[in-house]
């Protein structure tokens, strides 16, 4: 197995696990963006948001509120938290399994860099 989110969700790397479910894992960021940086990912392989079908649609909406219970949780639901999927290279995508960023815990800019 190949894909470092794969091996992730599988427990073959260590991460700090914060949330798990039959759908989703969501884990620490190992280079936190913010004091709040977690990843939320399916535990089936999809690489990009491209590669998303009307299949998925429950899994998705399972990712996004998971990534607000994550930020409710920690107190950040009502001064406001950033959730962000990159697809590809201009958006700086660079582990190719789906993942939601979950940002929160100080002011983000916008527009983003
Ligand atoms: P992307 O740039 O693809 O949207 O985000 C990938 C994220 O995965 C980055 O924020 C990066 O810090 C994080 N990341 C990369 N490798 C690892 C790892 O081995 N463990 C954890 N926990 N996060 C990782
Ligand atoms: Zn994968």
């Amino acid at each position: 197995m190949s894909c470092l989110f794969c091996r992730i969700v599988a427990g073959d790397i260590p991460s700090t696990k914060v949330y798990e479910d039959d759908d989703v894992v969501a884990f620490e960021d190992i280079h936190p963006q913010a004091p709040m940086h977690v990843l939320v990912v399916p535990r089936a392989h999809v690489a990009t948001v491209n590669d998303l079908g009307a299949d998925h649609d429950r899994l998705v909406g399972v990712m996004v509120r998971r990534a607000a219970a994550i930020a409710r949780e920690r107190g950040y639901d009502s001064r406001g938290f950033r959730t962000v999927f990159n697809c590809n290279a201009d958006a700086g995508q660079t582990v190719f399994h789906l993942h939601l960023h979950v940002l929160g815990g100080r002011p983000l800019a916008w527009p983003p860099g």
